[in-house]
């Protein structure tokens, strides 16, 4: 999400006149564009400040500026603390830039932080950052109204709202036309998509019975995303179990060109964390969406994101994460130990009672089920057929190149005499939990 958010900020000064460069000696504006997410993101943005110390007494001109989540939750404070930024600005305030850095241009200090219930940036065709002109992500929706007790973002992103799907079938379109392969459509929760005219979603329900009728959701867009472009293929991130349709799941299965693979967050298997976590589902609807996903799309990769150790999480809870988890198999998952966010509603009313060693532990549980889960997927794939798009070179070799199957597992490959951007029919010699390793036939 902040990738594609710092290409919008790209669009908006490119069209002022501003050029990138590779070399941050040169640059007389370093923006930076943070995430709240985990204590550690925001460690991670002090240091990467404290670093630019250097540029800043080399280059009297240069304006430094902090973009994103941080930017929304810390607001005038961030200036006060590090001394070095002049530029705070929040995540619905980006058209303003140009006229925030010619204040600061003037000396002074620029802060704008105003969340909206309307922007989408639908207008806004990103200027495509380090790209490998194959693989590209599309915004749909901005927000989030979930509401998890744990997560940050419904306070620095706002409310929930979702792009014009005639903005985002153009932006697809103009991506086709420059040659690119693979678009991923991007929101904190794709299945909540719902276009009616623009604004929260939240005031959905207060509009007129025509206009209800007439509203496009997810499985509706994607289908239409589809149908318009035959021969991209498409992706989409995050889903979310709560709002998960049968629709969609028909939609993936009806079209060759959207990929396999769903990545459908549970958090933690254990219903009581669930219900703290404030998610919206519990374990047994959880494996009921994804008793539908193996139903409808047989073959489907899937992975997950995990906290542990949340707030009165016991070692029977996570032992019923462990458990989901050899249930469903997960390709991969993204693993984490909980961090207390300031403002949350597991902050405010919940105590953070598990020592972090224990967090820890835990966390290296899941990770290690998690690395037996994708080696045993992973020895599945072997002998088989893949349809892989090229991405480009591998890492380890100038010889190979890698690229992702359907069900976005990384194949790694000899180029034979194959080009960036191809699909080619790989078969699967070999793997390991993180990688399938096979040849072009
Ligand atoms: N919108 C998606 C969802 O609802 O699942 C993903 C949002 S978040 C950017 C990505 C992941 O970060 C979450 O799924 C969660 O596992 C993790 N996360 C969020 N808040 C966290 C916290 N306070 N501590 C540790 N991990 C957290």
């Amino acid at each position: 999400m902040n990738f594609s958010d710092s290409e919008i900020v790209a669009s908006i000064l490119k069209k002022e006149g501003y050029v990138t460069t590779q070399n941050s000696n040169e640059a007389n504006l370093i923006l930076i564009n943070t995430c709240s997410i985990r204590e550690k993101a925001e460690q991670t943005v002090r240091k990467r400040i404290k670093d630019l110390k250097k540029n800043k007494q080399a280059n009297s001109n240069l304006i430094i500026g902090i973009l994103g989540c941080m930017a929304e939750r810390l607001k005038e404070k961030f200036l006060e603390e590090e001394k070095l930024v002049d530029l705070v600005i929040g995540p619905d305030a980006y058209r303003d830039l140009p006229t925030l850095i010619k204040e600061t241009d003037e000396g002074r200090k620029a802060v704008n932080v105003i969340l909206s219930k309307e922007e989408t940036y639908g207008d806004i065709n990103p200027v495509r950052l380090n790209s490998n002109g194959v693989t590209a992500f599309v915004s749909i929706t901005r927000g989030c109204d979930n509401m998890c007790s744990f997560c940050v973002v419904p306070f620095t992103r706002g409310r929930e709202r979702s792009r014009n799907p005639n903005s985002i079938i153009k932006e697809v379109a103009e991506l086709n036309k420059l040659g690119y392969k693979e678009i991923t459509l991007l929101g904190q929760n794709v299945d909540s998509y719902l276009w009616f005219g623009g604004g929260p979603k939240k005031d959905f329900l207060k509009l007129s019975a025509e206009k209800i009728a007439n509203a496009i959701d997810f499985a509706e867009l994607l289908d239409m995303v589809a149908k318009n472009n035959p021969t991209m293929r498409i992706r989409f991130s995050t889903s979310n179990p709560q709002d998960m349709k049968d629709s969609v799941l028909q939609t993936i299965a009806q079209h060759d060109n959207i990929c396999n693979y769903i990545h459908l967050p549970v958090q933690s298997g254990s219903s009581k964390i669930l219900e703290l976590m404030n998610r919206g589902h519990t374990r047994e609807w959880y494996l009921d969406r994804i008793q539908a996903i193996n139903k409808y799309i047989p073959d489907c990769g899937l992975s997950s994101d995990f906290i542990t150790g949340f707030c009165n999480e016991t070692e029977e809870d996570h032992q019923l994460t462990l458990s989901l988890m050899n249930k469903v198999k997960y390709n991969f998952s993204y693993m984490f130990y909980y961090s207390e966010r300031p403002n949350t509603f597991a902050q405010r009313k919940l105590e953070d009672n598990i020592p972090t060693d224990v967090k820890k532990r835990r966390l290296n549980d899941i990770i290690q089920q998690q690395q037996k889960d994708s080696l045993f997927r992973n020895e599945l794939a072997i002998d088989k057929k893949h349809e892989v798009l090229i991405e480009g070179l591998s890492k380890k070799s100038d010889n190979e190149f890698y690229g992702r199957n359907s069900q976005n597992t990384v194949v790694v490959f000899k180029k034979k005499n194959r080009n960036i951007g191809e699909f080619v029919n790989v078969r699967i010699n070999e793997c390991t939990s993180a990688t399938l390793i096979g040849e072009i036939i």
